[in-house]
């Protein structure tokens, strides 16, 4: 280990590697002290909790510590993040540097692989399949499939974005690789297959970049016996660490609703899956669809009674019938007994088929994952609305109307039910007893503590580590508090304020400002109120609602300095501005969890029960981890200078505020009327 820490200093010290290759590379001691801990780590074979202020360079101090010692003992790293624009940075700008480094210093052999799951790649067999039916009926898509199938022979690793055409989803999602309809070794294309080779790849890689939702199918696959879809792989890394708990509830979520339903019955109907036009003739089909319409029956009004009741709750509760809502199952609810029979019978039906039709080797397991999946409405209805899975689980009902949500669509369709498990505890410690883990991201600590992410994890024991921003904040940053805001629980007298006091703000800023919210109904009724003046002050408003495109938003917001972006939820983080486009960062609300939540309902009920306090233990932490990540969107490099203002009085006037405070850079506090000095002046100190 002694001499990797060596090689750890000769990369990153001053006129080290990186700035004889690189003359714009800054050294920084919190970088290295960075590395050497992650490269501790994983030498003691430790668990590792990492927070690495920005601007602190913590991609390069883990891909360095991690692919030394992989090359050093022939060994593979599993890098895993949580968004794209990581994955992409790291492949495409962060390891072809760390590549040529490692080449100076005498390590030719370095290889690192991408690894995304079976649908990103093109299967060939598929493919082929979609070709000749074209060719002998009189699709509108001939043209395009013919496109696909000249470019699919240029291809390198068979991924989507290779192809120089725009496929759409519908025609990608008929030739792209699925695990229900892959013929394996019994494929033709076996021996040249994409997805094949890639994994053959990956087995010699020293490190391979994932992200959370991957490395969790493999975790799964792997804890049912099966073949995984990484090679194993003896050291891992989560980057955005602090998204790890939120990506596990979702990936081990079940869920069942009518429209699921009946996409699984018209993809048997139309024989969507290969091995399913060998098995299902029409009679097959006729009777199978006589099945469906008995599922249908049974289930159906199990969800309109559902949507009923909610639809009455939002009356009650002056809402609109049309506005998405949660609801919490706290008891169980009553469901048909019959409602198995009709799905029972089917799969005993299939299972006669099955007998007759199925000899060769992927129908059998193309009727087998059928049966489950047919199994698994039945298990996951029962599931949900008894309340199983005791305190590990949240179970709720959603309804949320479509985009094109009229009167006569039947409400039923809307409901889902949802089961997650909310504590990741059971899986991951299966992990953590096979492989060292690392976890590193901006916000991890709270009050320089790991205790509130490490028992969400069901860490117990690990190493941990803090590596500050080396930003100036005390020169480059001012925090201003609005001391007069009324308590934002206040509705109508809160939005008065924001609206005034955003108009004051941006009077001073003339624009480059981001505003963040906790709700897009606030966002939109501020936006809406403030739009016409912002028209007066020649300002541009840009409002972030559900569904608008967030690249867009912020390519919109840097394309002139006029620009001011009300933001909600996914602006709070990985929003990367560097330069006078973002010059100051308003906080409106501070971000609490939404108490109506499910998920954060029954995660605080777990800890009421066991005699904890809610609001100490798990609002307070979250919210610390929210503010940090919001106001982190305003210093970006060393040269960055602007204003950070957080519109919620609550923040100096309730007794948690200090620990909010306390978890923040260090930012010089000041008042409004200093705002110009930070964001206008940008020399001046
Ligand atoms: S092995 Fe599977 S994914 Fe690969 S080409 Fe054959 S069927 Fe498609």
């Amino acid at each position: 280990m002694k001499r990797l820490m060596e090689k750890i200093e000769e990369i990153f010290v001053n006129e080290g590697i990186l700035s004889r290759i690189f003359p714009s590379y800054q050294p920084r001691t919190q970088q290295i002290d960075l590395a050497k801990k992650i490269l501790s780590a994983i030498c003691h074979e430790e668990h590792l909790l990492a927070e690495a202020g920005t601007g602190t360079g913590k991609s390069f101090a883990y891909l360095f510590a991690a692919a030394l010692w992989a090359l050093e003992h022939d060994k593979t790293v599993v890098i895993s993040t949580n968004t794209l624009p990581l994955q992409t940075q790291l492949m495409e700008k962060d390891l072809p540097i760390v590549e040529q480094v490692l080449a100076q210093m005498g390590y030719d052999e370095f290889r690192y692989e991408l690894a995304k799951g079976r649908s990103h790649y093109l299967c060939k067999r598929r493919l082929e399949l979609l070709v000749q039916t074209t060719l002998q009926t009189e699709s509108p898509h001939r043209n395009l499939i013919e496109k696909i199938w000249i470019n699919s022979r240029d291809l390198t690793y068979g991924m989507r974005e290779e192809f120089p055409i725009h496929i759409p989803t519908e025609i990608w999602e008929e030739i792209c690789g699925d695990s229900d309809d892959c013929f394996y070794h019994h494929s033709p294309f076996y021996e040249h297959c994409f997805i094949q080779n890639a994994r053959k790849r990956w087995t010699r890689a020293h490190i391979i970049v994932a992200n959370h939702a991957l490395v969790f199918t493999d975790l799964a696959l792997k804890g049912a016996n099966e073949n995984g879809v990484l090679p194993k792989y003896d050291r891992l890394i989560f980057d955005e660490g602090h998204r790890v708990e939120e990506v596990f509830s979702r990936f081990f979520e079940r869920t069942i609703s009518l429209p699921e339903m009946e996409s699984l019955f018209r993809t048997i109907r139309l024989r969507r899956l290969g091995w399913m036009r060998t098995v299902f003739d029409e009679e097959h089909l006729k009777e199978i669809e006589e099945y469906h319409r008995q599922i249908r029956q049974e289930l159906q009004p199990v969800f309109e009674k559902l949507a009923e009741e909610l639809s009455e709750n939002q009356t009650k509760n002056g809402m609109s019938t049309l506005e998405p809502v949660m609801e919490l199952i706290e008891t169980p609810i009553p469901f048909p007994d019959g409602f198995e029979k009709p799905i029972s019978d089917l799969i005993e039906y299939l299972q006669v088929i099955a007998k007759l039709n199925c000899s060769e080797e992927p129908e059998k397991r193309g009727m087998a994952q059928l049966i489950t999946r047919l199994e698994s409405i039945a298990q996951h209805l029962k599931f949900i609305l008894n309340c199983s899975g005791g305190q590990d689980w949240a179970h709720w009902i959603e309804k949320v109307p479509p985009l094109n949500a009229g009167i006569l669509d039947p409400q039923a369709e809307w409901v889902r039910l949802i089961a997650q498990p909310i504590s990741a505890r059971t899986v991951l410690s299966d992990l953590f007893a096979s492989v060292p883990v690392t976890f590193i991201s901006a916000t991890m600590s709270t009050g320089n503590s790991f205790d509130f992410i490490a028992k969400r994890l069901g860490l117990d024991k690990y190493a941990h580590f803090i590596a500050d921003s080396p930003f100036d904040y005390r020169n480059n940053a001012l925090l201003v508090i609005s001391e007069t805001a009324p308590d934002p629980r206040d509705e109508a007298a809160y939005s008065a304020f924001l609206v005034e006091g955003l108009k004051r703000v941006l009077s001073l800023t003339r624009g480059r400002t981001l505003v963040l919210f906790t709700s897009y109904s606030l966002l939109e009724k501020v936006g809406h109120q403030m739009q016409e003046w912002m028209d007066n002050e020649k300002m541009h408003l840009l409002l972030h609602l559900p569904n608008t495109e967030r690249d867009k938003l912020i390519q919109e917001f840097k394309a002139a300095e006029n620009r001011v972006l009300f933001g909600c939820e996914s602006f709070w983080e990985g929003i990367d501005i560097p330069g006078d486009a973002l010059s100051c960062v308003v906080l409106t609300k501070l971000p609490f969890a939404n108490p109506s939540d499910p998920l954060v309902r029954a995660k605080t009920k777990v800890i009421e029960k066991n005699n904890g306090n809610s609001f100490a233990e798990f609002m307070i932490p979250n919210v610390i981890l929210k503010t940090k990540q919001g106001v982190g969107r305003l210093i970006r490099t060393m040269e960055d200078r602007g204003a950070i203002i957080i519109m919620d009085s609550r923040i100096i006037k309730k007794s948690y505020g200090k620990q909010i405070l306390a978890s923040l850079p260090p930012a010089r506090r000041g008042k409004i009327k200093q705002v110009p000095d930070y964001v206008l002046n940008k020399n001046k100190s």
